[in-house]
């Protein structure tokens, strides 16, 4: 018994190592100047690990062995590791992402290939490649909260929030697997995985100033989508344009009456009190607010539900496009996709009053990996 326990101590603090990917600037040079190094030691650390995006300390190869050591007595590099990949027949690839902590949340990549065939002569080094530009779909927290009638991650429920490192760490980790480079490769980030971002408000920006400062991507290529919680948008609407990605809202519904009935939080805060708080972010030039409306077959996919939100959208004065996903299933979700046709029309209503308009394509819906599908299906 008494060995048994010995054993467990020698394992204990090996397992408690402090991850090191999700420090900023500041925090890995507190770390390095603890270590007794100087400073510029702390770039180094940042560099390898978001830049040349480092699995373990014994890839630091900038560092002298000793004080790789030094460090690996305390830290670990701590990253999020893809675990499973479930590759769609469109392309696009799921990922069950593992945290350090031991449990997975999902992350998407979707290509926008164009089979090679581009005829313009491209770079020999991207010969092989299938893709010029790719958008990744990251998730803020393991599960949700929020409860939407329609979003099969909802079924979860909240199991955690996710640390800036670990929502961070999903992108950097797919950028390796990708070998995207940075300043070559045209890559977006949609905050559309699983959660709700501004409730775990934090974190989410915690790992956008990382993914910004420290990784190298722009916030105008990234874009965050919230079902409308109102003190997170007033947040959001303080943060300067330098780390603010783009903003989404998922409206999903012509009114409060239909919208409360597929999403609860509009109890809370209702349709005009999120646009309130829309209104206050102060848009770059050119820059649009984008409205998801999922569609769902009989309740908002009809024609005077796109009068409806063609109106509601005006009304708001903002400068916004609306994006159409229509639903997609998933077991146990009690709606129906909207019937054939139904999303074209919804769309050319819209058009017609002068909204613009787009259609997302449900991309990996055979791997469970299209919007509202993210459940950590284990099932390819
Ligand atoms: N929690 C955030 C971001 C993740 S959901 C939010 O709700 O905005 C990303 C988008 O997927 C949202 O616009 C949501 O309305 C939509 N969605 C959820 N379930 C869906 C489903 N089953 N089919 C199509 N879209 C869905
Ligand atoms: Fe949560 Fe978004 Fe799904 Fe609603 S749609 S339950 S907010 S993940």
């Amino acid at each position: 018994m008494r060995e048994k326990e010995a054993k467990f101590v020698q394992i204990s603090p090996d397992a408690a190592r402090k991850p090191l990917f999700g420090l900023d600037a500041v925090g890995l040079e507190k770390v390095i100047a603890e270590a007794g190094e100087p400073a510029w030691r702390g770039k180094q650390l940042a560099e390898a690990l978001y830049r040349q995006r480092v699995g373990g300390l014994d890839g630091i190869t900038t560092f002298p062995k000793t004080l790789r050591e030094k460090l690996a007595a305390e830290f670990e590099v701590g990253r999020p590791q893809i675990a499973q990949v479930f590759t769609s027949v469109d392309g696009t690839e799921r990922y069950l992402v593992e945290t350090p902590k031991g449990d997975t949340v999902e992350t998407v990549w979707m290509p926008e290939g164009d089979g090679g065939e581009t005829g313009d002569g491209t770079d020999a080094d991207e010969s092989d490649r299938t893709w010029h530009r790719a958008t990744i779909c990251v998730s803020s927290q393991v599960g949700c909260a929020v409860n939407c009638q329609f979003c099969l991650t909802a079924k979860l429920g909240l199991q955690r929030n996710l640390t800036a490192g670990e929502i961070a760490g999903q992108v950097v980790a797919v950028l390796d697997r990708q070998r995207v480079e940075i300043g070559r490769d045209r890559v977006n980030l949609v905050f559309m995985g699983m959660g709700e971002p501004f409730l775990n408000y934090d974190s989410f920006m915690g790992a956008v100033k990382l993914l910004v400062e420290e990784v190298g991507l722009s916030p105008q290529r990234m874009t965050v989508s919230t079902s409308g919680i109102v003190p997170g948008i007033e947040r959001f609407a303080a943060e300067p344009d330098a780390v603010r990605p783009k903003l989404a809202i998922s409206l999903n519904a012509p009114n409060d009456k239909v919208r409360s009935e597929v999403m609860p939080i509009n109890r809370k805060w209702p349709i005009e009190a999120v646009m309130d708080a829309v209104r206050g972010v102060r848009l770059r030039t050119k820059e649009r607010v984008t409205f998801e409306y999922v569609l769902l077959g009989g309740v908002t996919d009809r024609e005077q539900d796109a009068h409806e939100v063609a109106r509601l959208v005006r009304r708001t004065g903002l400068a916004a496009k609306v994006n159409l996903i229509a639903w997609n299933p998933g077991p146990g979700v009690p709606f129906e996709m909207p019937r054939e046709g139904a999303v074209e029309h919804f769309k050319k209503t819209l058009a017609a009053e002068g909204i613009s308009a787009y259609l997302r394509r449900p991309r990996g819906r055979d791997i469970y990996a299209a919007c509202g599908q993210l459940k950590r299906t284990v099932e390819g």
